[in-house]
This record gives C-alpha cells, structure tokens and sequence, in this order.
C-alpha cells in the first residue's frame, strides 16, 4: 500500500489507465516542466475511505489543489476550469462515469 492506502494492485491499474490528467489532460512525464504538471492522487469523490478504480484517479497538481474539496459538478463549473476548457465533455472517461453515477462507499 501506498501513503494513500491504496493497494498495489489498484496503484498499478491506475497508473496503466491514468497517463494523463482526468481533468485537464496533460501529459505526465517524468520530468514535468513544473510543479503544477506533476501527476497527484486524487479521490475523485472527496472520501478517502472509497478505494476503488472508479474513485481512485491520477490528475495534476494544479487540477487538485484548484479543486481541493470541491464537489465535481462545482468545480467544473469553476473559473479555473473555464479558464481551461475543462468541462464534463472533455474530461476522461473516468470522470465522465462518475458524473453518471457517482462513487460511494459499498456498504
Ligand atoms: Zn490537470
């Protein structure tokens, strides 16, 4: 497990899905021109208790901070995303799925 608790099997599965920011789609590398690129854990649904694939995601710094404990339907109403092109139609699947149908702890 990592810091987050997540598991190595979900830490890699993320990784596999996730090489872009969900929201803002920039490309991580390893050598991110700033900090604001670099790829951070994100609990798409603000409960870290929700460990799954559909919570768990990969998206930049800038992207995280700006949305803190937003819920996601806020931020993306956000000047940050407008100032971004982000919104519902352009961010990746994931997000998408979790708009639909939004990740919640399993009882
Ligand atoms: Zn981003």
């Amino acid at each position: 497990m990592n810091r987050w608790n997540i598991p190595n099997w979900l830490e890699t599965a993320v990784f596999e899905r996730d090489k872009v920011c969900i929201y803002c789609g920039i490309i991580f590398n390893d050598e991110p021109r700033s900090f604001r690129e670099r790829r951070s854990w994100e609990h798409i649904t603000n409960n870290a208790k929700i460990i799954t694939l559909e919570n768990i995601a990969l998206c930049c710094r800038g992207c995280n901070s700006s949305k803190g404990v937003k819920f996601l339907e806020t931020w993306l109403d956000s000047s940050y995303c407008k100032r971004k092109n982000i919104s519902k139609d352009t961010v990746a699947q994931v997000v998408k799925d979790a708009l639909l149908n939004p990740p919640a702890l399993v009882a």
